[in-house]
């Protein structure tokens, strides 16, 4: 894919509330009332097969909190909180394997935040073996963790690699001292630099850096240079993110109201600078706020049309069940998500208590997987192919979706998507509007509850 121009009209008129479909339903649509026999009944069947496994596990501690954050955290500096909750996975884990979890071959982790950093050396050496010792050996595994170069040693790195560890992540957000102390959170570009000499000097296969834009007082300038410091180091992979505004669920987030938060206009230039920037340098824009190098394995199983989506984002390994532990975490099988309770004492006492420590479920319907197929298909290959989804389905696809087939005329006439009789193509400009392309496939999308999602650009 070459370097992308981004058309600001159309990023107007399609910018409204819409999912992220990290999963179909939405998280949005679970729900606190669900049949908990059947849930547990589809867990029990689910552990006997020999699907293969990705672990997640949430580290929610921070030691201060970033203004903006949307994350579920426990900001403390008592790190004792770290050795406590390694107990409570420990214990999760347990439980959850008592039944046996078979042979299963585990080819993904992921360690996500919170900021798993805040663990010591020796309690992620620790954590590493909790997760050997219930889930055996992953050799080969793809395990990605969240660090935070604020706070991270080379003993860190060190023990996340001896853990299993070989894919990083890290939080930049914006390297301009005046916005990193608006925001609350002061992180030199000298310790962002060394975090990702040590993790690639470690062996590390993989580093990707998260940014955002939309922070008060960024500017088209100011965040030009932000790009160009981390262009620099080269990072196999960028997430670039708009920043979410949703002070009635992150009260921190008013204060930012007061710092010289950028005009919508300017918010609009700055992704149009982002998309433009990183194309030009190389970069393929996956989808999303996504982008990688053409030869990292995002971007290669995009090409190869194996790319999937889960509640990291974007995968290379879809096809595996995700079974997640620690407070928020969500887990994912065919029939059903199910997330554990988001507050550290009511998923203690649930430990405590030999239960399951989950707070709300999603039962997935039949109706739900073939939606879920078509949308997982359309975001991760950037296209469907009829008789491919016709054949995976049992469906006659061009007479099942004829309607909404029809109904993407204008999408097509705004150049965002290409329709001939075989299929459906996405155009490179029309990567940035995804999540607009897959609303129009989903049946239970209701305009009127759109203000619960962040906007789709
Ligand atoms: S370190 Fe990450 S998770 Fe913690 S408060 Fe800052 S942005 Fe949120």
């Amino acid at each position: 894919m070459s370097e992308l121009s981004v058309d600001l009209n159309l990023v107007r008129k399609y910018d409204v509330p819409g999912p992220r479909y990290t999963s179909y339903p939405p998280a949005t649509r679970f729900s606190e009332s669900y049949d908990t026999d059947r849930l547990h009944g589809l867990i029990k069947a689910n552990k006997e097969s020999d699907r293969d496994l990705s672990l997640y596990c949430h580290i929610p501690f921070c030691e201060s909190l970033c203004w903006f954050c949307g994350c579920t955290t426990v900001i403390t500096s008592r790190h004792r909180e770290g050795t406590d909750y390694l107990d409570y996975l420990d214990r999760e884990m347990a439980a959850f394997c008592e039944e046996g979890i078979g042979d299963r071959r585990v080819v993904q982790m992921h360690l996500g935040g919170g900021t798993p950093t805040f663990l010591q050396p020796d309690e992620i050496r620790r954590l590493g073996s909790i997760l050997h010792r219930h889930f055996g050996d992953a050799p080969g595994c793809e395990a990605g963790v969240e660090v935070d170069p604020r706070g991270l040693t080379r003993e860190h790195v060190t023990a996340l690699w001896e853990a299993g560890f070989n894919r990083a992540s890290m939080g930049v957000q914006d390297n301009n001292p005046k916005v990193q102390e608006a925001v609350h959170r002061i992180q030199p570009m000298e310790i962002t630099r060394a975090s990702v000499e040590w993790l690639r000097e470690t062996g590390f296969h993989s580093v990707n850096i998260d940014l955002i834009y939309g922070l008060p007082h960024q500017t088209e300038a100011s965040f030009e240079k932000t790009l160009d410091e981390i262009i620099r180091l080269s990072p196999n992979r960028l997430a670039v993110f708009s920043y979410a505004h949703v002070p009635w669920i992150k009260p921190a987030q008013k204060i930012l109201e007061q710092k010289n938060l950028p005009t919508p206009e300017t918010k609009l230039n700055l992704l149009k600078l982002i998309i433009e920037k990183l194309t030009a340098e190389g970069y393929v824009y996956i989808g999303m706020d996504h982008f990688a190098r053409p030869d990292d394995e995002l971007a290669v199983a995009q090409s190869e049309k194996t790319l999937q989506r889960n509640f990291q984002g974007y995968s290379t390994h879809g096809g595996a069940d995700i079974h997640a532990f620690g407070m928020s975490s969500v887990s994912q099988i065919p029939d059903a998500y199910w997330q554990n309770i988001k507050e550290l004492d009511g998923y203690r006492r649930a430990v405590d208590d030999g239960v399951m420590p989950v707070a709300k479920a999603c039962l997935v319907s039949d109706a739900e997987k073939q939606t879920r197929t078509v949308i997982t298909r359309l975001m991760c290959d950037l296209s469907l192919d009829y008789d491919d989804l016709s054949a995976r389905l049992g469906i006659d696809f061009r007479e099942a979706f004829a309607g909404v087939i029809e109904g993407l005329r204008d999408m097509a006439d705004d150049g965002l998507v290409r329709l001939d009789a075989s299929g459906l193509a996405v155009t490179d400009a029309g990567r940035l509007f995804i999540r607009n392309i897959a609303m129009r496939f989903d049946p239970a999308i209701e305009f009127s509850d759109t203000p619960r999602y962040s906007k789709t650009i």
